[in-house]
């Protein structure tokens, strides 16, 4: 019988169970849909026979956590890597401008990035230069009440630098944008992405679809090590007595041998499951923020480059898979409630607007998926509700994107809880 349980198979919870796996502790995954992925997977689109994302996710060279855990489940070479940070951003009209860091030792790298970069003017060179030193010596608590627009404001950044550089870093890194989102969480993400060296600034993208790039990967590894995994297993109760968890119902067994049991489930599920609550977890302790994404299967592919930035514009960001492409729109809410066919129409002008290679006679199919609640959204004091990973009951940790990692809702955070969890119960074992 297992030692550990963890509940959950997401990011999260197939890191949590890889990391304890790998370190000697008898470990049983379960997750109560058909797949393993959570809110990062994939599935077969039967109408075009291939294996699609339920949205693209991407990585940052920053992401520590993520990345070791990719290495140890051997995965890292389904990821493409940027040698240097390049951003490939495009006008309404079809202008393409490039945010390219040469190949040349960092920061200087980054300063000429800055200095080459067309649509930016002297004074917006300036102003984002100035900014970037300030950074280094600007304390968190002193803006920990603004938001990222006020915050930005208050260090003189223009419009045109908001437009190019900071709206897309905000709404593809914190799904909101700035006018919402925290000033903190920015003002940490700016710190890691520009002050940790050269590969923190570039993004990594998974060469294939989820599924097969950590999924099926991270399942295989757990089970080399003697643990294992179950899916279509839902975990419905939680037995207590003397403070400790005695019991674990699901809708297929009852547990009881077991030493501690990681939950890496989202706060709202983890309600449902124990009557008594832990720690201030609660239901609506985040709001969420929805990401909308278009897959479009094209007759001849005209699109030339990985992904595109789009400036201004309803659609954030453009990918390339070759056999599609997939529109990302992040902080969506404002679409979802429309229907795909209305959507598809809306989109597939806005993308003539922006290539002017493009045209809707090229498109064969298309696939809309609407993630209502994709992330949380890190407004104000948003790490304030984040919980701890120990909770009130002795033998039960958190784990998920939503504890208490400091970070937003991103891989990074959901991989960060479940190396945590794990390293807690490892050393406890010790
Ligand atoms: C469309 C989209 C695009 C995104 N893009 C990015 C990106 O580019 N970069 C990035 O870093 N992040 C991105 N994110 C965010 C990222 O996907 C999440 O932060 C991360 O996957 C969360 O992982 P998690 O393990 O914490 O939670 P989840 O992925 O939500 O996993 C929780 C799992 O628990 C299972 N579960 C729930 N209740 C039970 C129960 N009672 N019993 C058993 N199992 C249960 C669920 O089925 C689920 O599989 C994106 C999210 C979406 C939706």
């Amino acid at each position: 019988m297992s030692k550990c349980i963890v509940i959950g198979g997401g990011f999260a919870g197939l890191s949590a169970a890889a990391y304890l796996a790998n370190s000697g502790v008898t470990v049983h995954l379960m997750e109560a849909s058909p797949k393993l992925g959570g809110r990062a997977y994939s599935f077969l689109d039967k109408t075009h026979n291939e294996l699609i994302d339920n949205g693209q996710h991407i990585l940052m060279g920053c992401y520590k956590y993520s990345l070791d855990f990719l290495k140890l489940i051997k995965t890292e070479d389904k990821l493409f890597y940027q040698e240097n940070l390049e951003l490939i951003l495009v006008n309404k009209g079809g202008k393409k401008h490039v945010l390219k860091a040469p190949n040349i030792f960092y920061p200087l790298n980054l300063l000429i990035a800055i200095l080459q970069f067309k649509p930016f003017t002297m004074k917006d060179k300036i102003s984002l230069i100035t900014f970037m030193i300030k950074l280094l010596f600007i304390s968190r608590e002193n803006i920990k009440n603004f938001t990222v627009d006020e915050w930005l404001k208050q260090n003189r950044q223009t419009e045109k630098i908001n437009d190019y550089l900071w709206e897309i870093l905000a709404v593809g890194a914190l799904n909101n944008s700035i006018k919402n989102a925290s000033a903190s969480i920015f003002y940490d993400i700016l710190k890691t992405i520009f002050y940790r060296g050269n590969k923190s600034t570039t993004l990594i993208i998974p060469k294939t679809d989820l599924s097969n790039v950590y999924c099926a990967q991270a399942e295989k590894f757990i089970c080399e090590k003697g643990g294992s995994v179950s899916t279509k297993e839902k975990a419905v109760e939680f037995i207590t007595k003397a403070g400790k968890i005695v019991a674990l119902k699901t809708n297929k067994n009852l547990f009881e041998d077991f030493k501690f049991i990681i939950t890496a489930i989202p706060h709202f599920s983890l309600k449902k499951i124990i009557n008594n609550g832990i720690n201030n977890v609660n239901e609506n302790m985040f709001q969420y923020s929805s990401i909308l994404s278009m897959h479009i299967w094209l007759k001849d592919n005209p699109f030339k480059e990985k992904f595109y930035g789009l400036v201004k514009s309803k659609v954030h960001w453009v990918f390339n898979h070759n056999t599609f492409i997939t529109l990302v729109i992040s902080n969506a809410d404002r679409f979802v409630k429309y229907s795909s066919g209305y959507l598809s129409k809306l989109l597939l002008e806005e993308l003539e607007d922006y290539f002017q290679f493009f045209n809707k006679d090229l498109v064969t199919g298309y696939r809309i998926i609407k993630e209502k609640r994709a992330t949380f959204i890190p407004s104000i004091y948003f790490d304030k509700n984040q919980s701890a990973i120990i909770s009130n009951y002795k033998n039960l940790i958190l784990a998920g994107d939503w504890t208490n990692t400091g970070l937003p809702s991103t891989i990074e955070s959901a991989v960060k809880s479940g190396t945590k969890a794990a390293e807690y119960i490892i050393s406890e074992k010790k």
